[in-house]
């Protein structure tokens, strides 16, 4: 299960962080509402802990622009005393649960399970369209017309991520963080083997997507509307 904590507090975010990865999460750090934002609008998190006093932008409107977007994971607020007002707020927007700062840390980790037990009953099996194709969650399957194909879980990873960052160059690197997690000792060329594969899949459907190479800065998705 991979975190997104959003904290500009960075004491408290790497203290955070270092809990929840000894607990066996994956968490990854924003420290302002923006590159939060950005971040959780890539998809790739199972539950996000968002401050609400932030940078740039405050966490009641990070919260407003995921849920805008249709981004349905859970949401953890964190707040301070002084802030019950938000908290209040922050729960007609949106929010799953808070927690009031100071916390201790069983208290977190025992809420966190809690809305990780909420998430796997919720959870609906999406699936997502791109141009010619769905991605099946259920069964990780590409559909295109009457014709589909089986995906791994690493691969239906990659092309969500890719999909999701349409029109964007996703690095390498941010694959490897997204997908295999800080720890991991993927090889970035074990990355090329992926997008090869997905490339023969998605021609074996005879989908028009490409997935095309910005040599030394990643991968990009796009539909070839020439055929
Ligand atoms: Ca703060």
């Amino acid at each position: 299960m991979r975190i997104l904590i959003v904290e500009d507090e960075k004491d408290l975010a790497a203290v955070l962080s270092e809990l929840l990865e000894m607990e066996g999460y994956y968490t990854d750090i924003s420290n302002d509402g923006e590159s939060g934002l950005d971040n959780a609008l890539s998809g790739i998190y199972d539950m996000i802990i968002l401050d609400i006093m932030l940078p740039k932008m405050d966490g009641i409107e990070v919260l407003s622009q995921i849920r805008k977007n249709n981004i349905s994971i859970p949401v953890l607020m964190l707040t301070a005393k002084s802030e019950i007002e938000d908290k209040v707020y922050g729960l007609d927007n949106g929010a799953d649960d808070y927690l009031t700062k100071p916390f201790n840390s069983k208290e977190l980790l025992a809420r966190i399970r809690a809305l990780s037990r909420r998430k796997e009953k919720t959870l609906v099996e999406e699936n997502m369209s791109f141009a010619d194709i769905t991605l099946d969650k259920s069964t990780y399957e590409i559909l295109k017309d009457t014709q589909k194909i089986k995906l791994s879980k690493k691969e239906y990873d990659l092309i969500e991520l890719l999909i999701l960052n349409y029109g964007k160059v996703v690095s390498k690197e941010s694959l490897v963080m997204k997908i295999w997690g800080y720890d991991t000792d993927v090889e970035y060329n074990s990355i090329e083997v992926y997008i090869s594969f997905l490339r023969k899949k998605l021609k074996a459907v005879g989908s028009q997507i490409h997935i095309s190479t910005a040599r030394g800065r990643g991968y990009t998705i796009k539909e070839n509307k020439n055929g």
